[in-house]
């Protein structure tokens, strides 16, 4: 294993091109805070290190675009968009740690997508550096552009397997207005999931929708002392579920009401009085999984299913923490449809053999629902044996091709996602 910290594109390049011309593996590593193992390299690769690469490049407010190094931390980004008066929505739960590389290579969600979309979604343009060295530029800084293949759309998902990323256009819109958050707690996890369905449905202009079933929210509470809901201590009456919904609008205060009032059988319902309580109940959520984690070891699902199907998903969930007698944490962005199911066990314990049996009866239900098998955290070497459950066979084979195409020695990344 050796590591390599480039700090510019020709130093990338250079490396890419021994490496390929001695066939040897080359894994990307941006913040390594990836959750489908997609970082982890195997023995005898080189591991490609963005770290060094950290540069904001360019902030243009006229043409509302940045271009950044790869290894930019998100909430860098996001910070130094907000002092120009603009706004780079892609927030995923790691934004304070996660870098810009990382989430265009997995196409990071967060919880802004019910609105603004994934990271994809804000990619004009990357220069790549390719399996032997080459370096290209694909994509635009326009506002439009259909020259030649999307191989910009193409890059943007693939997880260090087709090529290494070394700058990144990205738009960037007119900051919006501070959000204003309605929480809501409800008691059962199904009462929720109706909710969901009721606001999706009502079109409601909301910049965020979350959940956190009752196991999560007393985590986090353990966590942050927060006393997110129901107090502290074992006589707590932590509710079954909560939603915590946003919106920036400039009517928020009117589409809250209007939320509230779909929100039929919530047990609870409260308007944070100001931004910063907001973002500190959004700071709680993002919380979710280190507080999880806390609890004992734990596999963690990310299935997206559509989202008149969150309901029947919530349900097959606790079916399955039924069926296996295992403690399953639910949390996630409620109004995408994409769940992080967090299946609790012990790995020392020989019944934990349940716990992989739950995660693969839930991704299974995530098809079956006409979903996927990831939402946002990627294929990685975690879900490599499921792709051929979602994808078809020549859908399998076109990708198959791309990357024989793209990387013929098949030294980035092997043995993730394909
Ligand atoms: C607490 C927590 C919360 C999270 N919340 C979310 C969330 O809400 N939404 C979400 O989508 N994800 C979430 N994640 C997962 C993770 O943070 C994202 O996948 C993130 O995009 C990974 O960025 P990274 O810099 O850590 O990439 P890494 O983990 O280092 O790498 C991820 C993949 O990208 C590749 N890669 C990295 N840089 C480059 C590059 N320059 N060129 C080519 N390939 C590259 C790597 O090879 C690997 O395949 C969360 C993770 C944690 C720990």
């Amino acid at each position: 294993m050796a590591l390599v910290r480039p700090r510019t594109t020709a130093d990338v390049a250079a490396a890419l091109a021994i490496a390929h011309a001695h066939h040897v593996p080359v894994v990307v590593r941006g913040a390594g805070s990836g959750l489908a193992g997609a970082a982890t390299a195997p023995p005898g690769s080189v591991v490609l290190s963005t770290a060094r690469m950290a540069r904001v490049l360019e902030l243009d407010p006229v043409e509302r675009l940045a271009v950044v190094q790869p290894g930019v931390v998100t909430a860098d980004l996001r910070a130094a968009a907000a002092q120009a008066g603009l706004a780079y929505p892609p927030d995923p739960g790691s934004v304070a740690f996660s870098t810009i590389g990382g989430n265009v290579a997995t196409d990071a969600g967060g919880m802004c997508c019910v609105k603004y979309g994934v990271t994809g979604d804000f990619v004009l343009g990357l220069e790549v550096v390719w399996a032997d060295g080459t370096v290209s530029r694909t994509g635009r800084r326009t506002v439009k552009g259909v020259a030649g293949y999307d191989l910009t759309s193409l890059l943007v998902g693939s997880e260090g397997t087709l090529g290494v990323v070394t700058e990144v256009t990205l738009r960037l819109m007119p900051a919006p207005p501070p959000a204003l958050t309605l929480v809501a707690t409800f008691g059962t996890l199904t009462a929720a999931g109706e909710a969901v369905g009721a606001l999706v449905g009502a079109g409601l202009d909301l910049s965020a929708l979350e959940v956190m079933d009752r196991t999560t929210l007393a985590a986090v509470d353990d966590l942050t002392g927060m006393g997110l809901a129901g107090g502290a201590g074992p006589d707590r009456r932590t509710p079954a579920a909560m939603l915590l919904v946003q919106s920036d609008s400039p009517a928020a205060a009117e589409v809250l009401a209007r939320a509230a009032a779909l929100c039929t059988d919530a047990a609870d319902l409260a308007v944070a009085q100001d931004p910063a309580e907001g973002e500190a109940l959004m700071e709680a959520r993002r919380q979710a999984l280190p507080a999880l984690e806390r609890l004992g070891d734990w596999i963690l699902d990310d299935v997206c299913v559509p989202r008149s199907r969150v309901v029947a998903l919530l349900q097959r969930v606790e079916e399955v923490a039924a069926t296996y007698g295992l403690v399953i944490g639910v949390f996630g962005h409620a109004g995408d449809g994409n769940m992080h199911p967090t299946i609790v066990h012990d790995r020392s314990d020989p019944a934990s053999v349940a716990a992989q049996r739950a995660f693969d009866a839930i991704t299974a239900a995530a098809l079956d629902l006409g979903g996927t098998i990831t939402g946002e955290h990627g294929v990685g070497r975690l879900k490599r044996s499921w792709l051929a459950r979602e994808l078809d066979p020549g859908t399998l084979a076109a990708s198959r091709a791309v990357k024989a195409a793209l990387d013929p020695r098949g030294i980035l990344n092997p043995g993730a996602v394909l």
